[in-house]
């Protein structure tokens, strides 16, 4: 049954990242910019899929800031920063609430995926979402969209046996979401396989 997942034709309209502890390190309450160090292959990740076309966006828990640790400015700096680093997003969607606000966009709650899926005007049935920890994965399957988990040392093990699908890597996690056909084609940047892999995608 797992193999249809793998096979099916549909390449994703958009991906969104959760932030912290999958496009950048962890940094609990982070405020300051200087602090924003990226996670292994989300460059390339990125790159990937912005030369094929794909939108891409952030979606992303901000605690932080309702609980007083730092301000809007603070964090707008430090989302300044991530796009220095990584390139500019599509979407940015956050959720500055504090966890018991009962706001309708903090994750496991839908509304930050859905928000950037109306910003994007995709459906979030062509939309994976890739994330570090359980309540992304139940955002994504809330708002109808496919979650990927790529765990992080604050992954929880049970969250990481709940998890519909689960890679080592932001790399590996972009294999699972275009399948690998696209994946390979990026892996091996040889001339001739790129060639092939332009004519078989007219
Ligand atoms: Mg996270
Ligand atoms: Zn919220």
């Amino acid at each position: 049954m797992k193999m249809m997942d793998h096979e099916r034709k549909l390449t994703p309209a958009a991906v969104l990242f959760d932030r912290d502890g999958t496009l950048v390190v962890d940094v609990p309450y982070n405020g300051d910019p200087e602090l924003v160090t990226p996670m292994p292959g989300a460059q390339q990740t990125l790159e990937r899929l912005r030369s094929l076309g794909l939108r891409t966006g952030v979606v992303t828990n901000q605690s932080a800031v309702a609980l007083g640790k730092i301000g809007m400015d603070d964090m707008r700096s430090v989302n300044a920063r991530v796009e220095e680093i990584l390139g500019p997003f599509d979407t940015w969607q956050v959720c500055p609430h504090a966890p018991d606000d009962g706001c309708a966009c903090r994750k496991p709650r839908p509304g930050l995926v859905l928000a950037a899926c109306r910003d994007l005007g995709v459906s979030p049935k062509e939309v994976v979402v890739i994330g570090d920890i359980g309540a992304d994965m139940t955002a994504a399957l809330r708002a109808g969209a496919r979650g990927i988990m790529v765990p992080s040392p604050t992954t929880l093990r049970r969250e990481v046996l709940d998890a519909p699908a689960v890679a080592g890597d932001l790399w590996s996690a972009l294999t699972l979401a275009l399948g690998p056909d696209m994946a390979s084609a990026a892996a091996s940047p040889d001339p001739d396989s790129g060639a092939s892999a332009m004519s078989s995608a007219a």
